[in-house]
C-alpha cells in the first residue's frame, strides 16, 4: 500500500529499485542506512538535502527529523539556542579564488582549515607542529592540488603574520586579507568553517566513528543556498560515499573512454611491431637463466605456463622465470636451440626459404636484426 502513490516513479536497475533517483531499501538496512546518514551528525534539513539524491523509503522522512533529536552526541553539543546574526561574504566568483584559513586546536592537537568561498570545500591538515613553516607546506599541496587562489583571507595569527608567511604569498602571487585584530567578522568564513570542523571532529570522538567518512559526507552535503555539494561544485561529481548513489555515466565519460581504449590499442600495436613472442622451450630441455645475481646459470625446464617457467638451477634450487630470462643451451640435440638460432638469422626479400608470416595481419620490420651477443662465439 505505501508504495501504490508512486508506483509511476518506480524502476529497476541492476535489481535495485528506485524511486527517481532514490534507491529504495528494504526495512532491514533502513538501520544501517541512517546511521551513515548521521555519519557526520549533521542536522535534518542536511540529511534531507542528501537523502533527495541517494535513498527513499516510506516515512523517512519523520525518521531522519528524529535521527539527530534522538543522537546524544548531537543534543550534548548543541549549540545554544540562539539565532546568530547573518553575514554575508563576498563570494568570490570563481572556485579556490578566494579562500579563508584559520587554525584551531583540539585535544592538544593543533589542525589547519581551510575553506574555498565560492564553494564552500573545507579542507583540513594536522600540524604536528604549530609552525609557520609546517602551515606552508599544507598550503602548498593544496595549491598543487586546486590551482593558485588569488586571495587568501586569515586573521592576525603569529604564522600568518610572520616574514616567512609573507614572502610564501608573495612568491605565489597572492594577495593577503588580514582581518582587523579584535574584528574576526571579517575572516567570518574560515571561522564558521572552524566551528562546523570542530563540531564534527568532537562528535566522532564522542561516538567513536571515522572522522574521514564524516567529512566525505560533509562535503558531499548539498547546501541550502544552491542545492549542490561543496564536492559537486569544486569537482563536477557526486563523490561515491557509504551511501547508494546512482551513477550516472554522461556522454562525455563514454566518449573519454573511447578515446582511451582507441590511444592503448594504438600503443600496443606499435609495441608489438618492434617485438616478437619468443619461441617456447620444452620441457627438459638444458637453458641459461637470468640468476639471482643477474649471471646466465646453466638449468633444466622443469615446468611451463604460458610464458612463465619453473627452472632447476645446477645448484638444486627452483627458480621461475619469464621466457625473456631464459635462453636455450647448445648441445648436439637441443633443437630448441636450433630453432631460436634460425629464428634470429635476418630474413632478406628474396630469401627462397621464407617462414610463412605470422598471422597477425601485420607487416613485419624489414630492418636487419643484429646477431645477439651472445651467439659471437658459434659459428653458424
Ligand atoms: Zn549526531
Amino acid at each position: 500500500m505505501p508504495y501504490w502513490n508512486i508506483r509511476n516513479d518506480l524502476s529497476i536497475e541492476d535489481n535495485i529499485i528506485y524511486k527517481g533517483e532514490q534507491a529504495l531499501i528494504p526495512q532491514a538496512l533502513r538501520e544501517i542506512i541512517k546511521q551513515r546518514l548521521h555519519a557526520a551528525h549533521l542536522g535534518d534539513n542536511s540529511m534531507m538535502r542528501r537523502v533527495h539524491t541517494t535513498v527513499w523509503w516510506p516515512g523517512i522522512q519523520n525518521e531522519v527529523k528524529q535521527l539527530a533529536e534522538q543522537c546524544d552526541v548531537c543534543q550534548a553539543l548543541k549549540p545554544r539556542n540562539q539565532k546568530e546574526t547573518l553575514i554575508l561574504h563576498d563570494e568570490g566568483n570563481l572556485l579556490w579564488e578566494k579562500i579563508g584559513s584559520d587554525l584551531f586546536e583540539l585535544d592538544g592537537k593543533a589542525y589547519l582549515v581551510v575553506v574555498d568561498y565560492y564553494s564552500n570545500f573545507i579542507e583540513i591538515e594536522y600540524l604536528s607542529t604549530m609552525t609557520t613553516a609546517q602551515v606552508i607546506k599544507k598550503l602548498k599541496a593544496m595549491f598543487a592540488r586546486w590551482g593558485r587562489p588569488s586571495t587568501f583571507c586569515s586573521d592576525c595569527g603569529p604564522q600568518f603574520t610572520s616574514a616567512e608567511f609573507h614572502s610564501f604569498l608573495y612568491s605565489w602571487d597572492i594577495t593577503h586579507k588580514k582581518s582587523a585584530p579584535y574584528h574576526h567578522q571579517s575572516n567570518g568564513k574560515a571561522e564558521a568553517a572552524v566551528k562546523a570542523i570542530k563540531s564534527m571532529l568532537k562528535k566522532c570522538e564522542q561516538s567513536n566513528q571515522d572522522p574521514f567518512k564524516a567529512l566525505l559526507e560533509l562535503r558531499n552535503t548539498p547546501r541550502q543556498d544552491t542545492n549542490k555539494s561543496p564536492a559537486e561544485m569544486m569537482l563536477g561529481r557526486k563523490l561515491k560515499t557509504l551511501l547508494p548513489t546512482k551513477t550516472v555515466r554522461t556522454k562525455y565519460d563514454s566518449e573519454y573512454h573511447k578515446q582511451r581504449q582507441q590511444k592503448r590499442e594504438a600503443i600496443r600495436n606499435t609495441y608489438n611491431r618492434g617485438a616478437k613472442n619468443l619461441k617456447p622451450i620444452a620441457i627438459g630441455n638444458p637453458v641459461f637463466y637470468r640468476t639471482p645475481q643477474h649471471t646466465w646459470g646453466p638449468g633444466k625446464v622443469m615446468s611451463n605456463n604460458d610464458r612463465n617457467y619453473k627452472i632447476l638451477g645446477e645448484n638444486g634450487m627452483t627458480y621461475t622465470r619469464n621466457r625473456i630470462h631464459i635462453r636455450p643451451k647448445f648441445t648436439p640435440f637441443n633443437n630448441d636451440f636450433e630453432a631460436s638460432i634460425l629464428s634470429t638469422i635476418p630474413r632478406t626479400s628474396d630469401s627462397e626459404d621464407k617462414p610463412p608470416e605470422a598471422t597477425t595481419g601485420q607487416r613485419r620490420s624489414e630492418r636487419l636484426r643484429a646477431r645477439p651477443q651472445w651467439m659471437k662465439d658459434y659459428v653458424i
